[in-house]
């Protein structure tokens, strides 16, 4: 790549407020009302993440939308058009993995901001400017809006089970060889390497794998700390203008063997295992990694993950065909290239 070649402009999106910490509802009912400013509030929301902290929202303007999986691109539209009349001042999602992707799309799809208040840290899409979405080809995952504020309260995350804190690991873990990918397209030329932003998603996964022990624990230092990293990644993406810092030959293998097997396990479980086996590929510490995923009880091998060894491998062979990103995986894996690396990393046995 040609360092000297203008770029152009490159606008980027950040949160404006990131709070992390304990009994954050006070605090979040202050911003919200501030930004709501009267106005009336679109909520977002889960079935049970609406007993858990709807007290924040109390005594404000608000219609609700219960979310209970990811939606339909179909499914957000209708909701767009449905929800531009009353005009609402700001969406506040309270909620996993999929009401804060849905309160990302509607923000953008209505023009106003969001406010993210997770319930859980199973991924890194808390602070990102990228929502996922159901298709027929599997999951899908479109440009959102970043939200403008985060609030993440550590006595809520605490209380979430811990397979949800292994998860967002395994999330985080997978910056390790996304970035390994990003640094092979561009020394292919197939696309230009953003150092600063890539150097951030490596840091986030570098910060959880120190603090291993602490997360394996669920204190509230290890929680905080991944709740720091998965923004950190959310903000490094929205800093490389797509998901290229966060999501690799790894994410590719999660998304196959979910299309595969839907369900079978959460998302970050499905990226730790697939890290392990593409730290292989790339030539850097696999057994590290597996070792750190072990020790906070995600998942390292098929068993672990709910499937069959034989998905795993027809994953394997089918994830260079999710998109066409270029990673290791690229050039494809016959079914007993994919075997023998499945094997030898002990994800099958
Ligand atoms: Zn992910």
């Amino acid at each position: 790549m040609n360092k000297e070649k203008s770029r152009g402009i490159h606008d980027v999106l950040l949160p404006e407020k990131v709070a992390i910490g304990p009994g954050l509802s006070d605090a979040a009912r202050d911003y919200i009302g501030g930004l709501a400013s009267g106005g009336r509030i679109l909520f977002v929301h889960g079935r049970s993440s609406y007993l858990k902290l709807s007290g924040i929202l109390s005594g404000l303007a608000l219609d609700d939308v219960e979310i209970d999986a990811p939606p339909s691109l179909a499914e957000v539209q209708a909701a767009s058009e449905r929800l531009r009349s009353p005009r609402y001042s700001v969406v506040v999602s309270i909620g996993g993995g999929s009401v804060i992707d849905a309160g990302k799309l509607l923000s953008s799809r209505l023009n106003i901001p969001s406010v993210s208040i997770p319930t859980s840290l199973s991924h890194d899409g808390i602070a990102s400017p990228r929502a996922s979405l159901r298709s027929n080809n599997g999951p899908a995952s479109m440009a959102a809006r970043v939200p403008r504020a985060v609030f993440v309260d550590l006595s809520v995350a605490m209380s979430s089970p811990h397979r949800f804190v292994a998860a967002g690991f395994g999330d985080t873990v997978a910056k390790k060889t996304a970035v390994l990918d990003w640094k092979l397209a561009s020394e292919k030329g197939v696309e230009e390497y953003g150092d600063y932003s890539a150097a951030l998603a490596e840091l986030s996964a570098e910060h959880v794998l120190r603090a291993s022990n602490y997360i394996a624990a669920g204190s509230e230092f290890g929680l905080r700390v991944l709740a720091e990293a998965l923004v950190s990644s959310g903000i490094a993406m929205a800093i490389a203008g797509s998901s290229r810092p966060a999501s690799g030959s790894e994410h590719l293998f999660a998304h196959a063997l979910q299309l595969l097997r839907p369900d079978a396990a959460l998302h970050g479980e499905m990226c730790g295992v697939g890290t392990i086996m593409m730290a292989k590929l790339h030539g850097i510490d696999w057994e590290q990694i597996r070792r750190s995923l072990q020790e906070v009880g995600a998942p390292v091998d098929a068993r672990g993950l709910g499937v069959a060894d034989v998905d795993v491998v027809r994953a394997l062979t089918i994830a260079n065909k999710i998109t066409n990103r270029y990673t290791i995986l690229s050039e494809g894996l016959s079914f007993d290239e994919a075997e023998k690396l499945a094997r030898s990393t002990g994800v099958i046995r």
